[in-house]
C-alpha cells in the first residue's frame, strides 16, 4: 500500500472524511488523494515522494509558487516577533494602503481570516446598508460556506432559493434570489419582480467554481446598471480572481467600479487572510463606527499580512501578468493542441493565472453547459495526467492556476503529459 493510502485511513479516523476540506477527498475523481509533504516553485512532492507540476497551488493563492524564498522570509521575521496580538498593528495599515491603492473601488478595507468570511460580512454590511433583505447569487457561483450562500435555484426561474446544504434554513435560503449566470434578462426579469427590495448582487466577476466561466459584456454592464437604478449594492467577489487575473482584478479588466468587493487566496500569500471593502459610506456601517457588527480574533494577524504584502510587492513587479497570462496561454494551446491531435472534444481558455479545460466543444457559459461536460473523461483524464505528476484540481468544476515558477520546461512537460493521457483515453 502506498504511503498516501496508509495516511488517508489513519486521517479517516479522527478526520471526517479524512480531509479538511471537502474537494480534498477526491469524492468527484475517485481514488485516494495524495497528501502533500512539501513544495518549491511549480512542484509539490506527495508523501511517496512523487513529484507533481502543481496547477492547484494551494486553490489559488500561490502565484509566486511554492515557499516563495521572500514570502517565507517575510513569514519567518515575522513570526520572530510574535504570532498574533489582537491588537493594531503597524503592518495592517501598510496593506490596507496598498490595497486601496491597487483598486480605485477600495476607500476602505478590513482584513479577515477567510474568504467566506469576507463575502459572508460584505452580504450583511450590504443588507445593514440598505435596509433590505434579499440576495442575488447566481448559478454555479461558490461564495464559500455562509447560510445564505448555500443556496440553489428553485424549481421556477424566479422562485427563492432552496437549501444546497443540510442545515441551512429554508428561512434564510428565501432570501436568495438564483439566476443562470450570464444571463441578463433573467436579471432583469429579477429586479422587476423585486424593486427597491434587493440588497445586493453577489458574483463572481469571472466565475471559477463552476470550471472557468467567463462573463459576457453585456451581463457585467446589466448588473452594474440594474444595481445603480435600484439602489442595490453590487458586491464583486474577488477571493479567486483578485490579483490573479490582472494587476487591478476582474473589476479592472472589465472597468467597473462594484461597490464593495471581497478578496482572499492571493491577497494572503497562502496564509490565512482575507478581506472586503468598499466604498467609504458602506464601510462607514461597520462597526465600531457602525451598526452591522464584525470581529475576528485572528483578523489582520501578523504573519498572514506579512505573507500578504511580500506577494503584493512582487506580483506588483512590471510585467509580472504580461509574462503570467503568456505562460498560462500557452498552458492551454499547449493541451488544447495535444487534444486536436488525438481527436478528442475539448476546449481550455484562461484570464490572466487562471484557466479552465473542459470535454465539451467550446468554453462554457453557464453552470448547465459545464454540466454538459463530458465528466467521466475528465476524471480519467485527472488520474492519467496524475499518473503523469501533472496535479490538475480533482474535480472537472475547478478552474487551474499557473504560477510565477511554473517555467517553459514545465509547460512542455505537461503539453506532452497530456498528450500521452489523451492517448491512453481513446
Ligand atoms: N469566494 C470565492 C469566489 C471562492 O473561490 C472561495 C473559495 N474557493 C470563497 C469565496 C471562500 O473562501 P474560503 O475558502 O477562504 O472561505
Amino acid at each position: 500500500m502506498s504511503r498516501n493510502q496508509t495516511l488517508f485511513e489513519a486521517a479517516c479516523k479522527h478526520i471526517p472524511g479524512g480531509v479538511n476540506s471537502p474537494v480534498r477527498a477526491f469524492g468527484s475523481v475517485g481514488g485516494t488523494p495524495p497528501f502533500i509533504q512539501r513544495g518549491a516553485g511549480a512542484y509539490v512532492w506527495d508523501a511517496d515522494d512523487k513529484r507533481y507540476i502543481d496547477y492547484v497551488g494551494s486553490w489559488g493563492p500561490l502565484i509566486l509558487g511554492h515557499a516563495h524564498p521572500q514570502v517565507i522570509e517575510a513569514v519567518q521575521r515575522a513570526a520572530a516577533n510574535g504570532l498574533s496580538f489582537g491588537a493594531p498593528t503597524a503592518a495592517e495599515i501598510d496593506l490596507a494602503d496598498l490595497l486601496c491603492d491597487m483598486l480605485p473601488a477600495l476607500d476602505q478595507v478590513r482584513l479577515v481570516s477567510s474568504g467566506t468570511e469576507a463575502t459572508m460580512t460584505a452580504i450583511r454590511l450590504a443588507r445593514g446598508f440598505t435596509g433590505r433583505d434579499k440576495l442575488i447569487k447566481f448559478e454555479g457561483c461558490y461564495h464559500g460556506h455562509a447560510d445564505s450562500l448555500l443556496v440553489k435555484a428553485g424549481s421556477g426561474l424566479l422562485t427563492f432559493g432552496n437549501p444546497s446544504s443540510a442545515g441551512v434554513p429554508a428561512a434564510v435560503a428565501a432570501d436568495t434570489i438564483v439566476l443562470p449566470y450570464n444571463d441578463v434578462p433573467a436579471l432583469e426579469a429579477a429586479f422587476a419582480e423585486n424593486p427597491g427590495k434587493i440588497a445586493a448582487i453577489i458574483v463572481e466577476p469571472i466565475a471559477g467554481n463552476m470550471n472557468l466561466v467567463k462573463p459576457s459584456t453585456a451581463f457585467v454592464k446589466a448588473m452594474r446598471t440594474l444595481t445603480e437604478n435600484d439602489g442595490a449594492i453590487l458586491i464583486y467577489d474577488e477571493v479567486m480572481t483578485g490579483f490573479r487575473v490582472g494587476l487591478h482584478c476582474a473589476q479592472g479588466l472589465h472597468g467597473i467600479t462594484p461597490d464593495l468587493v471581497t478578496l482572499g487566496k492571493v491577497v494572503g500569500g497562502g496564509m490565512p487572510l482575507a478581506a472586503f471593502g468598499g466604498r467609504a459610506d458602506i464601510m462607514a456601517k461597520l462597526a465600531p463606527l457602525g451598526p452591522v457588527y464584525q470581529a475576528g480574533t485572528l483578523s489582520g494577524n501578523p504573519v498572514a499580512v506579512a505573507a500578504g504584502l511580500a506577494t503584493l510587492q512582487l506580483i506588483r513587479q512590471p510585467g509580472f501578468f504580461e509574462q503570467l497570462t503568456a505562460k498560462t496561454t500557452q498552458l492551454v494551446n499547449g493541451l488544447q493542441a495535444a487534444a486536436n491531435a488525438a481527436g478528442e472534444t475539448f476546449s481550455a481558455q484562461s484570464v490572466g493565472g487562471m484557466f479552465g479545460v473542459y470535454f465539451s466543444k467550446s468554453a462554457p457559459q453557464s453552470f448547465s453547459e459545464v454540466m454538459a461536460s463530458d465528466k467521466a473523461r475528465f476524471n480519467a483524464f485527472f488520474h492519467a495526467l496524475l499518473d503523469e505528476g501533472v496535479y490538475l484540481a480533482p474535480s472537472a468544476f475547478e478552474a487551474g492556476f499557473v504560477s510565477a515558477a511554473h517555467d517553459e520546461d514545465d509547460l512542455h512537460q505537461t503539453a506532452a503529459a497530456a498528450a500521452r493521457a489523451f492517448e491512453k483515453l481513446r
